[in-house]
């Protein structure tokens, strides 16, 4: 497909343009817009440039947007190319997104090299999941140097961005009490920094309570030989101010750094690509019997069982797989 060979050209010489056509492709619900897409997608995987992926999550309202506007702004300074995409569970609902939404960051989305995209609506998870990917290997394509993923944390979707990030950080806000503000033990398992915003003002002592809390927690969390020195890393942060944005980047270098060297970086990555293979298959299954209308039927008078407690989900799934047989 000569067409597609001249928009993969394009999107290697950053030809924003052909970025964008490529992302509509990929968003697209035609089947031939899909199999483009993933034509595309095959020819640019030879390309060899390789971003630095960030995933960032936060609960609406901690400072994500400042955050990364701050922090894009910064980087930009620096002649790095930054695309910001977002992951948002709450589209998939409403079809409304609180996530990457251009004027959120209005400065950073004028500057010439960043790149800002919103998370599609009304795309099931599942979905979200597979454009996110697409769209992050697009970025790399195109040259960016730094591709950030933001997320709210809620749901699966904190834990499928940390599966698609080379490094994952948590903005959390000062806690009031000595409570460790119910992040999930999984989540922080996947955290190599916790970032303690609105460490200025009146919050500030809060936020280095805080952060003494969620360091002594990383340090019984952390796999050892897996990180260098200091790693996973809590620290305070003023995304209003600007305040400790360069030793969040240094960190970010450190890491990603120690773990080229000693080899963990491309190993991560293998292992998140065969994750994201076993998934589409999971899901290419499951939709595939639900095509079948026999199968589907059997499903559904399974499903109709388990809800009234005539059978355990575990026996129902085996009686599924056993009439596949
Ligand atoms: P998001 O929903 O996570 O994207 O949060 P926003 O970036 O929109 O920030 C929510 C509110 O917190 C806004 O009123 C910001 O001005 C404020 N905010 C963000 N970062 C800071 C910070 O570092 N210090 C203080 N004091 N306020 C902040």
């Amino acid at each position: 497909m000569k067409h597609l060979d001249v928009l993969a050209q394009n999107i290697a010489t950053g030809d924003r343009r052909a970025l964008a056509r490529a992302i509509t492709l990929i968003e697209s619900a035609r089947a031939d817009h899909q199999q483009e897409a993933q034509a595309l997608l095959q020819s640019l995987s030879q390309h060899k440039n390789e971003a630095l992926r960030i995933g960032l999550s936060g609960t609406p309202g901690v400072g994500k947007s400042t955050f990364i506007e701050a922090f894009g702004m910064m980087l930009a300074e620096q002649e790095l190319k930054i695309a910001v995409l977002a992951v948002d569970p709450s589209s998939t609902r409403s079809g409304g997104s609180i996530l990457g939404d251009k004027t959120r960051m209005d400065r950073l989305s004028r500057a010439p090299r960043a790149f800002i995209r919103p998370s599609p609506s009304r795309a099931h998870l599942g979905g979200v999941a597979r454009r996110t990917r697409a769209v992050v290997a697009l970025c790399e394509a195109a040259g960016f140097d730094i591709i950030l993923i933001e997320t709210v944390g809620v749901g699966q979707s904190e834990t499928m961005v940390a599966e698609m990030s080379d490094i994952f950080a948590l903005l959390l806000a000062p806690a009031g009490g000595d409570e460790l503000q119910g992040v999930k033990r999984g989540i922080m398992e996947s955290a190599d920094l916790i970032l303690v915003n609105k460490a200025d003002g009146e919050l500030k002592p809060a936020a280095i309570r805080t952060v003494a809390d969620y360091a002594g927690a990383l340090r019984l969390l952390r796999k050892r030989g897996q990180d260098p020195d200091g790693f996973p890393k809590a620290q305070p942060v003023s995304a209003l101010h600007e305040d400790g944005l360069a030793q969040v980047w240094d960190d970010i270098q450190t890491l990603a750094k120690w773990r080229k060297e000693q080899g963990h970086w491309h190993k991560t990555r293998a292992r998140q690509a065969v994750h994201w293979f076993e998934e589409e298959v999971r899901t290419g299954l499951l939709a595939r019997l639900k095509d079948d209308p026999e199968i589907s039927a059997k499903m559904q008078e399974l499903a109709l069982k388990v809800q009234d407690a005539a059978l355990t989900p575990d026996t129902a799934a085996k009686t599924l797989l056993k009439a596949l047989r």
